[in-house]
């Protein structure tokens, strides 16, 4: 995370209030502070004795006094280690470990303490005087999520007891334009868009983009979302694309999510045309066409035989989607064509997929998918030379080609749905006229925050 909470800033202001204390009774000044930050009882009543209460408002200094002493905290972080358990992580720093047992059973009642994660950060508050040796720790911090706190702190009779603080969020649109240099990815990265945002943006152009071979230097993409922050301006989490546009080889795309009556969000193109083709040709991105449909020697068994389907060459792992929505019909080995799919898609239309390497979670026979879902990835199973994907598309239980087969056009909306989209696009393009980019707010809140340490 790397980032304070909202809590150390007022720890750090805290620590700037007591050096202000400590200046003005020591005529040693900072460096007192600086040389000892844990302050002995033989100090602190070397402060006490020499302590006149100012002229001005005496009242003020004598009431703060205490409380400032009783606040002043020592902030240390650590860092969690993968395989920590959260005793581990307490116990590295000195603790003792019935002081970490304690502390991981009140924090149970919020947080389960299992759940710590490698590269998370505990904030672990101490009382900054050191009162006979003993350095009581007051508090320990974990960020979970932005703007989800939990915290366990010492109660006055020395237990602990643990609490959630969250931070208050609000959602706001954002947009982002780029403009691709060398790669989507890293034009995305340059432009503040997070990774789970770019991978939706991909899956929503993949069926007229092959994002591994269409992209080019100097294509540009553009999108709006919505996503709900912290006050000061961490994400919490991102929601649904809005609007993405993308620029291929002069080739302008645009894509808009539309609300229909039953709720389901669907995108759509400026003429009202879904994203969802009948059927995805390839179902596998970034692959080469490596064996057409028809007659060809086989390259294992050596004489001629019709090829009933299409093979993609790519790396095992590759993930291979669904074609289109459909009910699994078979998901298991299958003799020559080792790990097989077969997906129906309506009456007419089925697609099958052989020699994966494994099948997608949740993938078995009877399963409803989605198109464009990830279902198995490319292996080399069966009857193979080589990893690829042996792709069919069968219509009522035949091979057809799949590269010449006709296949149904996109779903177009139409009359008053068409109406009520076209409204929808308005407004979405207002809204993204009128939208900050994400690079904007973040300038804001910057500037914003030196206005608040200004004061
Ligand atoms: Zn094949």
């Amino acid at each position: 995370m790397g980032v304070s909470h909202p809590g150390a800033a007022a720890y750090a202001f805290m620590g700037a209030l007591i050096g202000a204390v400590i200046t003005y009774f020591n005529p040693v000044g900072p460096a007192f502070l600086a040389l000892e930050t844990r302050w002995t009882s033989e100090a602190l009543a070397a402060i006490a004795e020499d302590f006149v209460p100012p002229a001005p408002a005496p009242e003020l200094w004598l009431e703060s006094l205490p409380e400032v002493l009783r606040t002043g905290v020592d902030i240390e972080t650590v860092r969690v280690r993968a395989g920590d358990t959260l005793q581990d992580a307490l116990t590295r720093t000195g603790i003792d470990a019935s002081t970490a047992s304690d502390i991981a059973n009140a924090l149970y009642s919020v947080f389960n303490p299992k759940k710590l994660r490698a590269g998370q950060e505990l904030e672990l508050a101490y009382n900054a005087i050191v009162v006979d040796g003993e350095t009581p720790l007051l508090k320990m911090d974990l960020e979970v999520t932005p703007g989800y706190l939990v915290s366990v702190a010492r109660n006055g009779d020395g237990t602990f007891a643990a609490r959630e603080i969250i931070t208050p969020t609000h959602r706001e649109f954002v947009r982002a334009e780029g403009t691709i240099d060398s790669s989507l990815f890293e034009a995305a990265q340059n432009q503040g868009v997070p990774q789970d945002v770019m991978a939706a943006l991909v899956k929503l152009f993949s069926y007229d983009v092959d994002f591994q071979r269409d992209i080019q230097k100097g294509d540009t993409f553009s999108v709006l979302y919505e996503r709900t922050v912290t006050e000061d301006g961490r994400t919490v989490n991102n929601h649904d694309i809005a609007y993405a546009a993308m620029n291929v080889g002069g080739q302008p795309l645009k894509l808009y999510a539309f609300e229909h009556p039953d709720g389901g969000v669907e995108y759509y193109n400026e003429k009202g045309e879904g994203i969802r083709k009948a059927l995805m040709r390839t179902p596998v991105n970034g692959a080469r066409l490596t064996s057409s449909f028809g007659q060809r020697k086989h390259p294992i068994l050596g004489y001629s035989l019709m090829h009933r389907g299409v093979d993609f060459g790519a790396t095992t792992g590759t993930p291979v989607m669904a074609a289109g929505d459909g009910v699994i019909e078979k998901a298991g080995p299958n003799g020559a064509y080792g790990n097989y799919i077969r997906v129906r898609h309506n009456g007419d239309f089925s697609t099958a997929y052989a020699h994966l390497s494994r099948f997608g979670a949740g993938v078995a026979g009877g399963k409803r998918v989605r198109q464009g879902q990830i279902i198995g990835y490319v292996g080399a199973t069966g009857r193979v030379t080589g990893p690829h994907l042996h792709f069919e598309i069968l219509r009522n239980n035949a091979q057809v080609n799949p590269i010449t087969v006709k296949l149904q056009g996109a779903q177009k909306l139409d009359g008053k749905t068409l109406a009520q989209f076209k409204t929808t696009l308005a407004q979405t393009d207002r809204k993204y006229a009128a939208t900050n980019s994400i690079q904007q707010y973040a300038a804001a809140r910057k500037d914003g925050d030196k206005v608040a340490s200004a004061e």
